[in-house]
């Protein structure tokens, strides 16, 4: 035993490395277990220690036993064999992946060392959540620092992965979102709030059972951000693998910067002070118009439907959906003709059968907006809109004409300024195409889009 605890000593030269050398050390001869292992033709030291905080824990150390060992490593051995067997294979890889990149590499030199030490984030009777921080070291110098950190349910022994417990990551990028505009102190620029929305479910690197709340740790552009979310809050964000692993007890209290305990609000007044302009769509409902409106709702985008009467009951649930969205919707006539060509009367119903249509689908919206089709209008159209207000647009796309995805979104950009009104149509899908893309970077430049009423 002195042999292994002599041999360890060696081994480790880091001044912190020194430091918990020292407490192996005085414990090594009552209480390791040191034994030297042959793998694959190297010969291993491996010291087991109790873990300093964790009782139940294994702190297990393994070296290569020479007077310069490349590498030193340090895990966790809990009591669950498929935990153990996962976190040797993930130590093992760390340490082959880096044995083959120091045997590739010109500045290796012999005092060079990777160095694996673990810390304990989280610990109760249904998870264990482990830091494994790993960096190389030379006498004068560390690099590569990183750390990683594993998540494992003690019951059934799988790794916890961010898939397994978040089934909504849409609505997880919208509390992170919300609770970060809302703390923003001017930190995080539009555009980088825009990217939080975008969050996937590869941008969430963890996820780590708290007790009674779950943290998150996520990157988004440069930064990398752990939050921390009451459960209570998560009840539509997370699945049931989620509630399996979670219990009420708080063996410790975790030490979390920034914890959100209340749902932030999804609503955005506008602020009069910042820019604005209003997308206008034309001629639907379409067969792309949902997913126009999954693009408003994820970036915070309000619009004006314009739309055709007859198109309206075979798409009741998107004209519901745009009333429940927030948007405006304002009548375009029942069949879109040339209302300077119709008479008085049959303007009226072309204006009231759209009213009627719009109010039952909707369960009792009234447009205040009348866009008449190809701006076609005159003193005696408007005094046949039923007290409608006409509303037509600064900026045309001119998308049906094109049908171009980048040619119009190149037309919008260009068109966005102060108060602007444009006009596109959501019947055509490459008019949606950019009309997504333009919403995005408009959102991402800061420009509040707001419904033709509110500009
Ligand atoms: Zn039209």
């Amino acid at each position: 035993m002195p042999e292994i605890a002599a041999r360890l000593k060696r081994l480790i030269r880091s001044r912190h490395s020194v430091l918990i050398s020292l407490c192996v050390l005085a414990v090594a001869i009552a209480l390791t277990v040191g034994i030297i292992i042959q793998v694959a033709g190297y010969r291993l030291i491996s010291i087991d220690r109790r873990d300093h905080s964790y009782p139940s824990i294994i702190a297990r150390q393994i070296a290569r036993d020479t007077p310069e060992p490349p590498f030193v490593v340090e895990y966790p051995v809990t009591k669950k064999t498929a935990i153990n067997t996962q976190i040797q294979t993930y130590t093992n890889q760390l340490v082959n992946n880096y044995m083959q990149e120091r045997s590739k590499r010109k500045d290796a030199t012999e005092d060079e060392q990777l160095q694996v030490s673990y810390t304990i984030r989280w610990y109760d009777s249904r998870t264990i959540t482990v830091d494994f921080i790993r960096q190389k070291h030379q006498t004068n110098r560390i690099w590569d620092k990183y750390t990683e950190t594993l998540t494992f349910d003690l019951v059934t022994g799988n790794q916890l992965r961010p898939a397994d417990i978040i089934k909504h990551t849409l609505g997880l990028a919208n509390i992170l979102y919300d609770y970060r505009r809302a703390n923003n102190h001017g930190q995080w620029t539009s555009a980088e709030l825009i990217d939080l929305l975008d969050l996937n479910i590869g941008s969430i690197k963890t996820v780590i059972p708290y007790g009674s709340s779950i943290g998150f740790t996520y990157s988004v552009g440069q930064r990398t951000e752990t939050v921390a979310i009451k459960k209570a809050l998560l009840a539509d964000i997370v699945g049931s693998a989620y509630h399996a692993i979670t219990s009420s007890e708080s063996p410790q209290k975790p030490t979390l910067s920034e914890l959100i305990t209340t749902m932030p609000s999804r609503d955005m007044p506008i602020d009069p002070n910042s820019k604005k302009l209003a997308l206008t769509f034309d001629d639907g409902p379409g067969e792309d118009t949902s997913r126009l409106l999954d693009a408003l709702y994820k970036y915070r985008a309000h619009a004006t439907f314009f739309v055709v009467g007859k198109n309206i009951a075979p798409a009741a649930p998107i004209i519901k959906r745009e009333v429940a969205d927030g948007h405006e919707i304002g009548n375009h006539t029942w069949d879109h003709p040339d209302l300077r060509r119709l008479s008085g009367g049959d303007i009226a119903r072309q204006i009231q059968d759209t009213q009627a249509a719009v109010s039952q689908t909707s369960g009792g919206y009234i447009p205040r907006l009348v866009r008449p089709p190809y701006g076609s209008i005159d003193n005696y159209v408007i005094a046949n809109l039923q007290g409608l207000t006409p509303a037509l647009w600064t900026v045309d796309t001119q998308d049906w004409l094109d049908r171009n995805t980048d040619v119009i979104y190149d037309r919008i950009m260009a068109g966005a300024r102060q108060d602007s009104i444009i006009l596109i149509h959501d019947i055509h899908p490459r008019s949606v195409d950019a009309a997504i893309r333009a919403v995005r970077q408009l959102r991402a430049e800061g420009w509040q889009l707001v419904t033709v009423s509110q500009l």
